[in-house]
C-alpha cells in the first residue's frame, strides 16, 4: 500500500526524481539528501510501513541482505574503513520520516559521525524485570 500524503512513498517509486544506487521491485535505494558522511544512503521500501513495528517481514529479510550487498560494494566504491547500519523508530529515537527506512552511513577513520551512547551498568532490578517477562 502507498500513502499519498508519504514524501519516501514518492520517492521510492519514482514519482519524486532522485539520486538512485538501486532499485529492484521491493527497493529504492538513495542518496541521503543531508548525509551524516559522503556516501549516507537509504534504503526505503517501496510499500508503505510506518516502522519496524509495522514492517512485513518478508521485506525485513530482503532489507537486511540488500543492506550486506549494498554495503560491500560500497566500501570498495568509497573506501570507508567502516558501515553503520541505523533504523530509527518513533520520535524519541530520532526518526523523523515515518516510513520504515535502513540508514547505511559509511564510517572513515577520524570522522565526527555523532553515533554513540553513554554507557550505563545494568542493574539487577532491570535484568530481573526483563528476563522475568519475556
Ligand atoms: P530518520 O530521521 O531516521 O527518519 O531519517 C530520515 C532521513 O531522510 C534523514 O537522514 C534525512 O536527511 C533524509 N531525507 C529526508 N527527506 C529526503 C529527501 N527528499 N531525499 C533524500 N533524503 C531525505
Ligand atoms: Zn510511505
Amino acid at each position: 500500500m502507498k500513502d499519498n500524503d508519504c514524501i519516501f512513498c514518492k520517492l521510492a517509486n519514482g514519482d519524486i526524481p532522485t539520486a538512485t544506487l538501486y532499485e529492484d521491485e521491493d527497493f529504492r535505494v538513495i542518496l541521503d539528501a543531508n548525509p551524516a558522511s559522503k556516501g549516507h544512503a537509504l534504503i526505503i521500501p517501496k510499500e508503505h510501513y510506518a516502522d519496524l513495528y509495522e514492517l512485513d517481514d518478508s521485506v525485513a529479510g530482503k532489507a537486511m541482505i540488500l543492506a550486506k550487498k549494498m554495503i560491500a560494494k560500497l566500501t570498495d566504491i568509497l573506501g570507508c574503513d567502516g558501515y553503520n547500519i541505523v533504523q530509527n523508530n518513533g520520535e524519541c529515537a530520532g526518526q523523523t520520516v515515518f516510513h520504515y527506512h535502513l540508514h547505511m552511513i559509511p564510517r572513515y577513520k577520524g570522522d565526527d559521525v555523532g553515533l554513540g551512547w553513554k554507557l550505563n551498568e545494568l542493574t539487577e532490578e532491570d535484568r530481573e524485570y526483563i528476563l522475568s517477562k519475556l
